[in-house]
Parts: structure tokens; sequence; C-alpha cells
């Protein structure tokens, strides 16, 4: 018999487990806290359970754990890259950022991405396959791992590879391990899951009501620009998606997150700034200026800094809430748009 990995199952399933091995459910809480809060991979560790219940254990089952192949650390500002190897020789990258307080982890969903943005990398890679709950979970308890002694993870974003909303079954449930007490404990208020907008799956998240941020990569402030940027916005036109993110705002009582690459000559005029002002306009939101990561793939350049800082001054006060981020790990190919995990 193949043993089972119980790195893929959350509660209810590690009840159901138990059940067929004819111990009591309730275990299954401390073995979840020992999987995914503490991070342990053998159940020997596993010191409040029996003896014999970590002997059967053993026999039957097993804790997968992704496999570190690379780590580049930024000089510019210690920004760290994980590659990963999974368990089927495919691989992810993960990113940890470090800014004054705050530890974040950005994740990725899928191996590679189908949906072909022109300025991703990853997007440029194609798609292989989805993370399964676990995997997703995996990049946080390894990275854990890496931290110094005084840090730990304070925010997670779901940004890395991949379209969180098209792996949805497995990218929620991920959410709630990440977010209980018994699994990575981290308060829905500094998880954020960006999308280049499933309008379908916008509805759905709503309706979960787990709470968490959402994050629109919007990159143009029409749909005739934004399908040639984007090509999953022939499928849903941004009064779609738009109507979706307000559903998501009032059901989470939460603001959105509008994320937009300035990429120099494409989207980054004056008008196109006040359009974007415009569109936007009655929705509770703050919005992200990223300036474009150059790629090797692409021929995109940035804005110069007086292009970036007229753009913002536009938007601001026009919209509630602006910043312009200033990209990290860009020295190791950490930034947005540029993970690819050597694809
Ligand atoms: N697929 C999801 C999440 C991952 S992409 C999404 O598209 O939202 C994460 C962010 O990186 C997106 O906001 C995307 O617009 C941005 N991005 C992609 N390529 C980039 C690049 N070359 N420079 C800067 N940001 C980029
Ligand atoms: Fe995929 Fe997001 Fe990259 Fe577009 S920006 S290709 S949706 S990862």
């Amino acid at each position: 018999m193949e043993k089972i990995n119980l790195k893929a199952l959350w509660i209810e399933e590690l009840e159901s487990f138990l059940d067929k091995l004819g111990e009591k459910k309730y275990k299954a809480k401390q073995l979840a806290k020992w999987i995914y809060n503490k991070g342990v991979t053998d159940f020997e560790q596993m010191t409040d359970l029996s003896k014999e219940l970590r002997r059967k254990l053993s026999e039957v089952a097993y804790i997968g754990k992704l496999k570190l192949t690379r780590k580049q650390v930024s000089k510019i500002d210690q920004t760290e890259k994980f590659l990963f190897e999974l368990s089927d020789g495919k691989r992810i990258e993960t990113v940890l950022m470090r800014e004054k307080n705050r530890v974040t982890v950005c994740i990725s969903t899928q191996v590679g991405c189908a949906l072909n943005c022109i300025f991703c990398a990853t997007g440029k890679s194609g798609f292989e396959r989805n993370l399964s709950a676990g995997e997703i979970v995996d990049q946080i308890i390894a990275v854990k791992g890496y931290l110094k002694e005084d840090e730990k993870v304070t925010n997670v974003v779901i940004m890395g590879m991949g379209e969180p909303l098209l792996n949805y079954e497995n990218t929620v449930k991920a959410i709630r391990i990440i977010q209980s007490e018994l699994g990575l404990s981290i308060s829905a208020k500094r998880i954020t899951l960006s999308t280049s907008g499933i309008a379908p799956e916008i509805y759905k998240l709503a309706d979960e009501r787990l709470k968490i941020k959402l994050a629109l990569s919007l990159n143009a402030p029409d749909d005739e620009l934004r399908r040639k940027l984007m090509p999953i916005a022939k499928k849903y036109p941004l009064s779609e998606v738009l109507e979706a993110l307000k559903y998501y705002a009032k059901k989470n009582d939460i603001r959105i997150t509008f994320e937009y690459v300035l990429i120099k000559d494409v989207n980054d005029s004056e008008e196109q700034a006040l359009k974007l002002a415009k569109l936007i306009r009655g929705i509770p939101c703050k919005i992200n200026l990223i300036p474009y990561n150059p790629i090797k793939e692409c021929p995109y350049k940035k804005p110069d800094e007086e292009t970036l800082i007229k753009f913002r001054d536009i938007l601001y006060p026009r919209a509630p809430a602006v910043t312009l981020r200033r990209s990290k790990g860009e020295d190791i190919q950490a930034a947005c748009g540029q993970l690819k995990a050597g694809m």
C-alpha cells in the first residue's frame, strides 16, 4: 500500500483518516498542529501522541516536504528568493521580503501560468500544473525555517507564480490552513490574494467570507488596452470584474487593492492616469503603482522617475489612497513578474 501524505489533509480529512485507522477523531487537531503549526515532519517528534499511534502513522503515512534547491539573497534589500522542487521534480519560487517590522512571504499557487500576460515572466513559461493545498502552505512552513531568530512571518501575499483563482479549491483550502490557529495562525487581514480578474471566482470567494484582502492586477484604464496586455481580459471585461470586486468589498467589509504595473509609453500617460481615476471612482480601494520590472523576454521599459511621480500625483487625491511601490529583490529576479523557476 502506498503511504499517504498528511501534509495535504486538513481537519475533516485528518479526522476521517484517523477514523479509518481506528483512532479517535479529536487527535486530528493535535496532528494538524504538529504538521502545519510546528512544521514537524517526523512522527517521533509528536510527543503528545502515544508511541503506538506514532508507530502506526509512520507505517501508513508520511509528511511531505518541499526540497530547497537554491536560495538567493538580494544585496540591495535582504529579499530572499527560494527555488523549491516538488515531489514530481517540478519547480516553484517563493519570495521572502523584509520591511520595517514586517516579514512577508510571497507564495505561488501554480507551476507556471496559462494566462500569458505580455509583461510577465511567469506567463511566458506556460502552465504546467496546479499546486496542492499542502504545497501552497508548505512554502511558508519551509521559509519559516530560514528566518532569523527574532523574526516571524507577519504577512502572506498570494502573488507568486500562477493565477490563484484558477486553482480555486486548493487555494481556499490553503488560506484556511494559513489562517487557522492550528495552522500558520496568520490573520485574514494580513493575507492578500492577487488575481488577474476571474469574475465568477471573485463572487465565489466573496461568499466564503474569508475576509482576506483582495488585489486586482488592473494594469490598464480601459478594456481595449487591457486586452492587449492581459489576454484574460477578453473573457472578463472590466465592467464585470469591477462589479464582482464591489460585491467582494461589501461582503467582506474591506477595501480592494488595484495593482497597476507602469510600463513606459504603454500605460503611463497623464490621460491614462485621469481615466484610471475615473474608472475606480466610487469603489472603496487603494492603488498600488508598480514600476515595470524588466524581464529578458520582453522589450518594455520602466517609466522614468518623473513620469512615475506625475502619474501618482494625478491619481492622488482623485483616488482615496495611492502608493508608488519600490520593487524588491530586483538583482535576484525576485520582483513581481520575474518568477519563472528556471522553466
Ligand atoms: N496571477 C496573479 C498573481 C500573480 S502576478 C495576478 O496576475 O494578479 C503578481 C503581480 O505581478 C501582478 O499584479 C502582475 O501585474 C505583476 N507583474 C507581472 N509582471 C510584472 C513585471 N514584469 N513587472 C512588475 N509587475 C509585474
Ligand atoms: Fe499569470 Fe499573473 Fe503573470 Fe498574468 S501577471 S501571466 S495572470 S502570473
